[in-house]
């Protein structure tokens, strides 16, 4: 799924289960911590083709098969996405910072669901280092920026709702 809608859905259990600002943003945080480690992916790919402020194209992850060609990079991807790096780095990580339970929860939510907006080449690992791939039900990441922005409006309205019975 887009990093935009992560952090939506992340806003939206922070919202739900804490009562500091501070508190929402660190489980907002953790919504979005999986795609992290693709910032310098990104890079490398755009700087690549040339794209104007390395935003690179939809085309470019497709095109020169980047996840066979270099599977260190699909690897620093693909860890932080497996249930093992949840269960053995995040959440000992949140348990000893004393960070709210629900960025352990909100963590899961990123890889529950880009297991079903990630298939094929980009589908996830959920059990890595083990290779089992889960393949989703769509590619999110290629879709218009009219679905895109569809997505958005879901979870914002989800944040609605959240603020609204709280
Ligand atoms: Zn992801």
């Amino acid at each position: 799924m887009d990093i935009v809608s992560h952090a939506l859905m992340g806003g939206a259990l922070g919202l739900a289960s804490e009562s500091s600002m501070k508190d929402v943003l660190i489980v907002t945080a953790f919504s979005v911590l999986p795609d992290v480690t693709q910032i310098p992916i990104y890079f490398k790919i755009s700087h690549q083709h040339k794209r104007l402020f390395w935003l690179p194209k939809h085309i470019d992850w497709m095109d020169k098969n980047y996840h066979d060609r270099y599977p260190g990079w699909a690897a620093v991807w693909e860890a932080p996405h497996s249930i093992f790096f949840l269960l053995f780095v995040v959440a000992p990580a949140v348990l000893f910072f004393h960070l709210p339970k629900m960025a352990i929860g909100s963590y899961a939510s990123h890889i529950f669901v880009d297991l079903f907006t990630h298939k094929s080449k980009w589908g996830i690992k959920p059990l890595w280092p083990l290779q089992f791939k889960f393949n989703g039900l769509t590619d999110t990441w290629v879709w218009q920026f009219k679905r895109l922005v569809l997505s958005w409006l879901f979870f914002g309205l989800i944040i609605l709702l959240v603020r609204w019975y709280s």
